[in-house]
Parts: structure tokens; sequence; C-alpha cells
């Protein structure tokens, strides 16, 4: 790992660097990747045959000990070699939020490229955007690669003013910045999202973050707000109360 910076109070950019990312293609600008952390005491993670189709079963199989914690996180630029991944320190004591913490330069993790989902029908006219700081890099990334004029809405629940970011963009593209405060976790956007006027035309949906915000955000857009099933992409990053292994 090459550089460490952190971008808000929660949010932390961490550059990789590696031979093998030369290879690795983003699909979509929501393109995510499997990352494993050393356990306490390695400087680096024991991996599972990772070229293999079945080193997911692998992966299970290997002692508690010795398995690697494993985890999704977005591709928030990718540059030849090198690649910025931006993690929430949400402080819930995770493998990977503790790792980002205390992430310094020469710091090794290994990496599994994957997939992505942002795929909206050629025939969207705007696109609606809604998630949590977890979603935070994917929504970037989507905005900063947008066609010129191609309209947005983005939904965006932080912790308050300090945890907002500037994507540069050639989209005609409006940020609505949701602060959290004492509230719980996805409350105040889906009220934000429940009381917006949106724009005419056909709209695509791309929603992400705590598992229950996701949830209710697809139902009211689908049963209230008329929006097209297959129009929707929503994806439970993380869940309240659970790890990401449980969600699997
Ligand atoms: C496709 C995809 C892309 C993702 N991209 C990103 C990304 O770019 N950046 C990013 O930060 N996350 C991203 N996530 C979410 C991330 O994978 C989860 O937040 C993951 O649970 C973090 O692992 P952990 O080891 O820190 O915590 P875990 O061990 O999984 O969980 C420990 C505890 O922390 C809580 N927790 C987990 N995440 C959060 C959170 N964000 N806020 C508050 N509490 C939390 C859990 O409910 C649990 O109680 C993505 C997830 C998916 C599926």
């Amino acid at each position: 790992m090459k550089q460490v910076r952190r971008l808000s109070p929660h949010m932390v950019r961490v550059s990789v660097t590696g031979e093998g990312l030369r290879r690795m293609t983003s699909p979509c600008p929501d393109a995510y990747v499997k990352l494993f952390f050393p356990l306490p005491g390695q400087d680096r993670p024991r991996l599972p045959e990772l070229h293999d189709d079945s080193w997911y079963r692998t992966y299970l199989a290997m002692p508690d000990e010795i398995r690697p914690p494993m985890r999704t996180y977005t591709v928030r630029a990718h540059r030849g070699t090198e690649m910025d991944i931006d993690f929430v320190l949400h402080g819930d004591g995770g493998p990977a939020s503790r790792w980002a913490h205390g992430a310094r330069p020469g710091d090794t993790i290994a990496i599994l490229g994957t997939g992505g989902l942002h795929i909206p029908p050629e025939d969207s006219e705007w696109q609606l955007l809604i998630g949590d700081e977890s979603a935070l890099p994917a929504i970037g990334a989507i905005l900063e690669r947008l066609s010129p004029g191609a309209v947005a809405h983005a939904f965006i629940e932080v912790d308050g003013p300090a945890e907002e970011q500037r994507f540069s963009t050639l989209g005609n593209v409006r940020t609505y910045w949701v602060h959290r405060g004492d509230a719980p976790h996805g409350e105040s956007v889906l009220n934000a999202v429940r009381l917006a006027r949106f724009p005419d035309g056909t709209p695509y949906a791309w929603i992400s973050g705590e598992a229950g915000m996701v949830k209710y955000a697809r139902r009211h857009l689908v049963n209230d707000r008329g929006f097209a099933k297959n129009a929707v992409t929503f994806t439970g990053y993380w869940r309240l109360g659970a790890t990401q292994d449980q969600m699997v």
C-alpha cells in the first residue's frame, strides 16, 4: 500500500499498488472488489487459491485461525497499477474499518476483482442515486463518469457537514446532503427521498447503503413513485447489527 489520506473525520482513502491491478477491469462505475486483511500478528493475509472458481468454498474451509477476514469495497479510482479505496471508519470494531484506521504505507492486503451493478437501461432519461457514506465512493465514481448533461439527483446521508465531499462531473447533477445527526441510520435520507420532487422522464435508480434503508427506499420508489422494478438497482452494503460474514 502506497498512501493513506483522511478525507473527512470518518472516511479514509487508501491507495494501493500492485502489478496485478493492471489486469483488473472495472466494468461499471460502481465496480467493487473483495479485500482480504491480515489477522492480528500477520504482516500479510494468508490466501486460498483464488484462480479457481471454487475459491469461495476453499476460503470457507480454511481453519478460523488462518482464514483472513474478507470484505467488499468499491473501486473509487483505478490508474494502471494503482487503486484508491475509501473506507468508512464506522467505529464498530469490524476488521476492515479497524485495518483502515491503523493503515500505514507499506501494509499489505490482497484484492480479488469481481463486478459492478450500475447499469442504467438504455431508455432511462435521468438517474436517482440514494446512499449513505458507505455508498459515497460509488456515488462519487458514478457522478464523475456521467456523460455531458446527463441528469442525476443524488441523496446522500452522512453524519454531518464535515463528511460531505465534492465531485467533479460533466453531468447536470443535484446533490442533496442529508445530515443524520442523532436520528437512526437511514431515516433522514428516506424522509428526504419521500418528500422530493423528481424530474420528468424515465428514471433509473441506484440505491446502496444500510440494508434496511435500501429496502424501504426501493419499496417507496416502486410502490409510491411508479419506478419500474427493472430500473432500480439496489444493494444492501451492510446491515445494522450484523457483520458482512453474517449477511452472506
Ligand atoms: C458492493 C459493495 C461495495 C461497498 N463499498 C464500500 C466502500 O467503498 N466503502 C465502505 O466504507 N464500505 C463499502 N461497503 C460496505 C462494507 O463492505 C461494509 O460496511 C462492511 O461491513 C465493513 O466491514 P467491517 O469489517 O468494517 O465491519 P463488519 O465486521 O462487517 O461489521 C461490524 C459491525 O459494524 C457495523 N457496520 C458495518 N459497516 C458499517 C457502516 N458503514 N456504518 C456503521 N456501521 C457499520 C455492522 O452492522 C456490524 O455491527 C460496500 C459493500 C458492498 C456489498
